[in-house]
């Protein structure tokens, strides 16, 4: 039961008076109605929009539960636009998956209750990242350029790399794949044309050696996995170009 956001402006912002009506404020436990008072504050209700303690998120709590792929989590540098726009920004728990489906919980993300979206900064991000190693989530680079291929991004904020220096195993790698397939972050589709771009536009470049022989074994992987698909989906991927050279 998600709350319905209408007719949101082009950069997104939802225009306060449909996203939070004012009845809302009777659905605080903290709002004692005779009074028009807060009774954490004990002073007078400010409204859903601009209080610290209510947020409609609480009647209906996404990341408390079980992970869904809805629950995009924005991963931000330096600053938002949140921040500089003074929106209310509230602190929440989201749910992430680490090695061996382990749940995770990461406290303190940022939820602006204005553009309804949840956000993590990225020194914070990176830490936890190193805290458990394999994070798993539907993460979104803010501000990220258009150029970049679509899974790009995505699998990079997930840790998939085949960078020396990080010296990820194929099995490290593959479960990346796997769980953000698995959990319809991205698609076997996508996985492929990320797999068969890199490959394509590095082979004949001794630089990438070892980097082309691990995005073949990952390629190599997913096509495994593709064999247990149903044959329309497989239909479906068939149309790209595997670069067989
Ligand atoms: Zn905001």
């Amino acid at each position: 039961m998600n709350k319905k956001i209408e007719n949101p402006t082009p950069n997104g912002i939802v225009p306060r008076s449909k996203f939070f009506p004012d009845k809302d404020k009777t659905d605080c436990p903290y709002y004692i109605a005779n009074t028009r008072k807060c009774s954490h504050t004990n002073s007078s209700c400010v409204g859903p929009i601009h209080c610290s303690m209510f947020c409609p998120d609480d009647k209906y709590p996404r990341f408390n539960s079980e992970w869904s792929k809805e629950t995009t989590l924005y991963i931000y540098k330096n600053s938002l636009i949140c921040h500089n726009e003074k929106h209310p920004i509230v602190s929440r728990s989201v749910w992430l998956v680490g090695r061996d489906d382990l749940k995770i919980t990461i406290t303190n993300a940022e939820y602006c209750k204005y553009c309804d979206k949840f956000y993590l900064e990225y020194e914070r991000f990176i830490s936890l990242k190193k805290e458990f190693g394999i994070l798993i989530g539907n993460f979104v680079e803010m501000y990220a350029t258009a150029t970049s291929l679509k899974a790009e991004s995505t699998l990079h904020l997930n840790g998939y790399t085949v960078d020396q220096r990080y010296n990820l195993s194929a099995e490290d790698r593959q479960y990346i794949i796997k769980k953000l397939i698995d959990m319809e972050i991205l698609t076997y589709k996508d996985i492929l044309e990320y797999l068969n771009f890199f490959i394509n536009t590095h082979k004949n470049d001794d630089r990438f050696l070892f980097a082309v022989a691990k995005w073949t074994e990952d390629l190599n992987f997913v096509l495994l996995q593709m064999l247990k698909l149903p044959p329309h989906i497989i239909k479906e991927i068939k149309s790209l170009d595997f670069g067989s050279s």
